[in-house]
């Protein structure tokens, strides 16, 4: 099948490109990005008024099987990813089995291409079981497939530890996905340590357990001159170790999610579960302090920690709750409120949202250059309407911004040359 897509604002930072052009898809690959194509026999897409970019590919999503599909499955998981215009999306190990070993990993590569949605790209345990005891093979891990490693849901508390696995992934050429916290500083901890918490009755986690480990992360990431990614980040203290040790040419990247460029901890004052997450919505200040971290480069993603519970778990008392918030089909419209709010320019949107993934994680996509995977993302940025659970692909509902209005919305996910999500008649 031949694809033209006509006249929509191509927006590819790759390329330095935002400009009306015409992109011609063949054979799976972009044959051709310039102004006023003609070609024949191609199916042609309209794309006028609306914004074209390179497929968005989310670095962090917890898809729960094996194991847990009960709260989502691989199919789910990739169903709600192309419904919001993610063409890629890299999958944590908590599941379980965890993808410690090169059977989980091929187990979720062959999963992934039986459903032709997006593109999966597994993430490896750094530690046998997520205990942070034994090292998992990570060679094997590479062999079969993972892009990079992390034991993230479970911090890596041992330095040492740490330190060996860093040596052995840069053998690898893996990053290492850090999520930054010291347990042993706030063990009950469920929500930001503040006034709120005392008012509530709550046990916290003060911003300190996740700033001592992003400041061990950076001297362990200088040490072993290897790269370590921190995981949504979360307070404005993170932000500015992580500021430092990019300024001192440390191999350090960083990512957030949009609950903590939108959301302060007032979200969780009526014992909101749907609002508990891990690490904690913090305070107006760390807020203020992402959105400057995204817009001045310190922050080079926005992720979702995509983290699907089922209602039932989430409907019990805060402090027995799961954390975790489900982002895939909100991840955009909550991000696009950065753009109207005059933060981030759409170039440096899509470079957070697709071509600083690509690059950052070495996984193909991200651009629109010609010879390139057709995987792409048709945005209406006009289109008005309300954040709606129950119309989530996702069969999770755990989502703090239901009911919230929105501008913006994906009509077409293209990958690999075919359109795998379609707004007016969902998926083909
Ligand atoms: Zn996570």
């Amino acid at each position: 099948m031949k694809w033209l897509i006509k006249g929509g604002r191509v927006i590819d930072p790759s390329q330095n490109l935002d400009a009306e052009l015409d992109i011609l898809i063949e054979n799976d690959v972009i044959k051709a990005l310039e102004k006023n194509i003609s070609a024949d026999d191609v199916e042609i897409i309209d794309a006028k008024g609306k914004i074209v970019t390179p497929g968005l590919i989310d670095v962090h999503v917890h898809l729960r099987e094996p194991g847990f599909e009960y709260k989502e499955t691989i199919e789910s998981g990739l169903m709600a990813a192309v419904a919001g215009g993610f063409t890629a999306v890299c999958c944590m190990a908590n599941t379980n089995p965890v993808n410690d070993n090169q059977e989980v990993t091929r187990y979720l590569l062959k999963k992934a291409s039986e459903y032709h949605l997006a593109r999966l790209y597994p993430i490896g345990a750094v530690s046998k079981g997520l205990k942070g005891e034994e090292m998992a093979p990570i060679g094997e891990l590479k062999e079969a497939g993972v892009v990079a490693l992390s034991d993230d849901g479970n911090p890596i508390l041992n330095s040492g530890f740490l330190r060996r696995a860093l040596e052995y992934a840069k053998y690898f050429n893996l990053p290492i996905i850090s999520h930054a916290e010291d347990k042993n500083l706030a063990p009950y901890g469920v929500m930001n340590e503040g006034k709120i918490a005392t008012r509530l009755g709550l046990p916290a986690i003060p911003a300190e357990a996740e700033e001592i480990m992003i400041f061990r992360d950076i001297k362990l990431a200088e040490l072993t001159n290897w790269h370590i990614h921190i995981a949504h980040v979360s307070t404005a203290g993170g932000v500015k170790l992580i500021k430092e040790a990019k300024e001192k040419g440390i191999k350090v990247t960083a990512e957030t999610c949009p609950h903590y460029f939108t959301l302060t901890e007032e979200a969780v004052k009526d014992y909101n579960t749907n609002a508990k997450v891990s690490p904690p919505l913090r305070t107006e200040v760390d807020v203020e302090a992402i959105k400057q971290g995204l817009k001045d480069g310190t922050i080079d993603i926005i992720a979702t920690d995509h983290a699907p519970h089922h209602p039932l778990e989430k409907e019990v008392p805060f402090e027995e709750a799961p954390s975790g918030i489900i982002g895939l089909e909100t991840a955009l419209p909550i991000s696009l409120k950065l753009i109207e709010a005059g933060i981030l320019s759409w170039s440096e949107l899509v470079t957070k949202m697709s071509y600083l993934p690509a690059k950052i994680f070495n996984l193909p996509g991200g651009t629109l250059k010609p010879g390139s995977p057709a995987d792409i993302t048709i945005i209406d940025p006009e289109s008005k309407y309300r954040i709606d659970v129950n119309a989530f692909f996702s069969k999770a509902r755990n989502c703090p911004f239901n009911g919230w209005e929105a501008k913006g919305k994906v009509i077409i996910t293209i990958v690999d040359g075919k359109i795998v999500y379609n707004l007016t008649h969902k998926f083909l």
